[in-house]
């Protein structure tokens, strides 16, 4: 490992050095919902909003506190360490713009994993460092590591990882974070299935790590586009002066704080589908076209075929669709099934019994 480069030796975290100048430098846009928040006033000319059509009328809050509040107490998480986005993807966008500065940094992921870490990558002019998981989809933080240089702003990583379901091992990611001077990401948009503990109750003690959660997931609300990051006060400042002024629409607002107030719909879809992958593991064990069921702690399953690409098309014959994973890193022959209803993932099984 090269002396200078972004792995520890006894320094401390000094957040100002990962950020881009041009950044720690912007004046951000100002909005009118910024500069007058008061709730006294009645006329309001400031925004030259159209008087009619109320309440779709006024532009939205731009930092959505009173949703921020609501999330506070239900994520354990104080308001100023929360950004909300259009979808975790606008969070993962960011990380880019606020950190990477083009054809210059590069970010380290392991592979494979979720596909927009790359592609934001790529638009940003960002050079990509997979690092190959074991066999098992496991991480081994020192290997992580060792793709780090001086120019190594962000490490990825994803936990449970889309498309192996697996969480990595606490231990790993730990001495990723202890071990990298950058800022870590941890995906957790799957964590809600699994029995880890969370990483975003531990932002205090580790101040380079985002955490990213979405309500696409757990909160079957992929259509409202609701992603979550929760970081320190400071890295969620540099997200707030860069984002869009009114990037989390109204109609998303509202609908999340119906939502919230029915977080027991939540839990019991969670422990629905944690039943239903318990039913689906070895099940999908039997069948004689199934080579291996990769353990799971997300709501889909990887499992290696015989031949993916053709059992991938006899399902779509069938009207039923699964990822097909093939051409992925590690996942030769190997399909993405997401965990769906009991009557879904019968289907399903009957039509893989039937394949010849
Ligand atoms: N993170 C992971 C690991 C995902 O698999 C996905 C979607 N498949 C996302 C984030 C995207 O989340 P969102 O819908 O909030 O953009």
């Amino acid at each position: 490992m090269k002396f200078n480069s972004k792995v520890k030796h006894d320094m401390s975290f000094e957040l100002e050095r990962l950020v881009r100048p041009n950044i720690l430098a912007l004046e951000p846009y100002s909005c009118a919902r910024d500069e007058f928040k008061g709730m006294d006033a009645h006329v309001f000319l400031d925004a030259n909003e159209n008087p009619y059509n109320g309440p779709l009328n006024r532009y939205p809050d731009p930092l959505q506190e009173n949703l921020k509040a609501a999330l506070s107490s239900l994520k354990g998480v104080s308001s100023e360490k929360i950004f909300l986005g259009n979808g975790s993807d606008e969070a993962i966008d960011l990380v880019y713009r606020v950190f990477c500065e083009p054809k210059c940094d590069n970010v380290v992921a392991i592979a494979p994993t979720y596909g927009m870490y790359k592609v934001c990558a790529d638009i940003n002019e960002v050079e990509y460092r997979p690092v190959p998981l074991d066999e098992n989809f496991q991480l081994n933080a020192e290997a992580l590591l060792a793709s780090v240089d001086a120019h190594t702003k962000v490490i990825w990583l994803c936990s449970p990882n889309n498309p192996s379901g697996n969480c990595l091992q606490r231990d790993e990611i730990v001495k990723v974070l202890r071990g990298f001077e950058g800022i870590v990401v941890l995906d957790e948009a799957y964590s809600d299935f699994s029995d880890q503990m969370p990483f975003r109750l531990m932002l205090d003690e580790f101040p380079n790590i985002i955490v990213l959660n979405t309500f696409s997931k757990a909160w079957a609300s992929a259509s409202i586009r609701l992603g979550m990051a929760f970081a320190s006060a400071e890295i969620i400042g540099l997200f707030n002066k860069v984002k869009y002024p009114y990037n989390v629409n109204k109609l998303t607002q509202d609908k999340a704080m119906e939502m919230i107030k029915e977080v027991f719909k939540v839990e019991r879809w969670c422990t629905q589908i944690r039943m239903e992958r318990e039913h689906m593991l070895p099940a999908l064990h039997e069948l004689p076209i199934v080579k291996r069921v990769y353990p799971t702690d997300a709501n889909f399953v990887l499992v290696r075929v015989t031949d993916a690409n053709a059992i991938y098309h006899y399902l779509v014959e069938r009207g039923v669709i699964v990822r097909n994973r093939s051409r992925v890193e590690l996942c030769q022959n190997c399909l993405r099934i997401t965990i769906g209803t009991q009557p879904e993932n019968n289907e399903l099984l009957a039509a893989l019994r039937q394949y010849k």
